[in-house]
């Protein structure tokens, strides 16, 4: 792909995006430097964490990269390559994860961040910042780009003081890496915690990401969903996704996963669909195990509804929510599913 320039957002667009204070945890950290690789093209990502997050948090992504002088740019706040610099367009076009253009900037003014890059040039760039300070150094890499976040809120006691137990600080981050695994099934992804490998996807897709997340048995016991439907209102909506037999169950939804053209989201709505298209065949108080990504019309999902970009609005949401609905419940309900399900429990 190419590389498009960095600049500046103007004031204006500045003061429409729903911005704010975003790295509120070590997890949000990590988010944001999963939506920066995945911009970037990478299609391989490796997370690297110590501790609860705040010690170290690595990302390294073989994307794009940046040259030395869009580097420089990159840690400004609101500084983006993914809006235009004056646009009054509303944001309902952009299909980037990313577009704030503020989430190295407000990770650099909570902790120490070292960006290592190379945009395919014969020499790379260190750019570290420390306390404020950036010092810019040559560095040899391979193209693609390293973020190391260390010392996260280490003059921010207070937000220190409201993290949890390095463990369930990881369980946080590891589940934001299931959920991007998931929803980019093209994209390798690693993630390491304290030295050890806990997740691992071989970006050869949906069954393959969901070995990465559990385990073979519940990787096998599943049915892939393509669903193509087009919207009343106009345009095409796909539905893509996995799901596992009924007879794999969990004990709460949030092994229920959806994304809205490969971004994440947290939408009660479009999980509820896929509930609701199990009906029944999952019983009593118990969840299943899927994971489903819509992609409507362009146009048609607002990603600026939310600071941490978690939710979307989406213009067409009830026909959405009805064409997941019938996508899951279409296959699951098929003979040979019945059959291979009963048999294994
Ligand atoms: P945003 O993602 O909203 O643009 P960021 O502060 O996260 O804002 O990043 C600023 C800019 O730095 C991005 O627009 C992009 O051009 C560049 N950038 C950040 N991370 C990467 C990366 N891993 N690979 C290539 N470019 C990156
Ligand atoms: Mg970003």
């Amino acid at each position: 792909m190419d590389r498009p320039t960095i600049h500046r957002l103007d004031e204006a667009t500045v003061a429409r995006i729903a911005a704010g204070e975003v790295i509120t945890r070590p997890v949000r950290v990590v988010a944001e430097l999963l939506d920066n690789a995945l911009d970037a093209g990478a299609g391989r990502i490796e997370i690297t964490v110590d501790g609860d997050g705040t010690e170290r948090i690595r990302v390294a992504d073989d994307g794009c990269g940046l040259s030395r002088a869009d580097a420089e740019r990159a840690v400004e706040r609101h500084a983006t390559s993914k809006l235009p610099a004056e646009t009054a367009a509303d944001l309902t076009g952009v299909s980037t994860l990313g577009f704030r253009g503020e989430a190295l900037a407000a990770i650099a003014d909570c902790a120490t961040l070292e960006l290592v890059t190379n945009d395919g040039e014969a020499v790379g760039t260190k750019l570290r910042i420390e306390d404020g300070e950036v010092t810019v150094t040559n560095a040899g890499r391979a193209q693609g780009t390293t973020v190391t976040v260390t010392d996260l809120f280490a003059d921010r006691p207070a937000r220190r003081e409201s993290l949890a137990e390095a463990a369930a600080e990881f369980g946080r981050i590891s589940e934001l890496v299931a959920r991007y695994a998931l929803a980019r099934p093209a994209v390798r992804f690693s993630l390491t915690h304290n030295g050890t490998e806990t997740l691992s996807a071989s970006g050869s897709g949906l069954q393959d990401a969901l070995l990465g997340v559990y385990d073979a048995g519940t990787a096998s016991r599943s049915t892939t969903i393509h669903h193509e439907t087009s919207l009343a209102a106009g345009g095409d909506l796909s539905v893509d996704g996995i799901c596992c037999y009924p007879s794999v169950t969990r004990a709460t939804r949030e092994h229920v996963r959806v994304s809205v053209g490969g971004r994440p989201v947290t939408d009660t709505g479009l999980r509820q669909a896929v509930l609701s298209g199990y009906g029944s065949l999952v019983a009593g108080n118990r969840y299943p195990v899927a994971a489903i990504d819509v992609d409507p019309p362009a146009g048609t999902v607002d990603p600026n509804v939310h600071p941490a970009k978690e939710e979307v609005g989406l213009t067409a949401r009830e026909a959405i929510e009805t064409a997941v609905e019938r996508a899951v419940s279409e296959a699951l309900t098929t003979a040979d599913i019945r059959r291979t399900d009963a048999a294994a429990t």
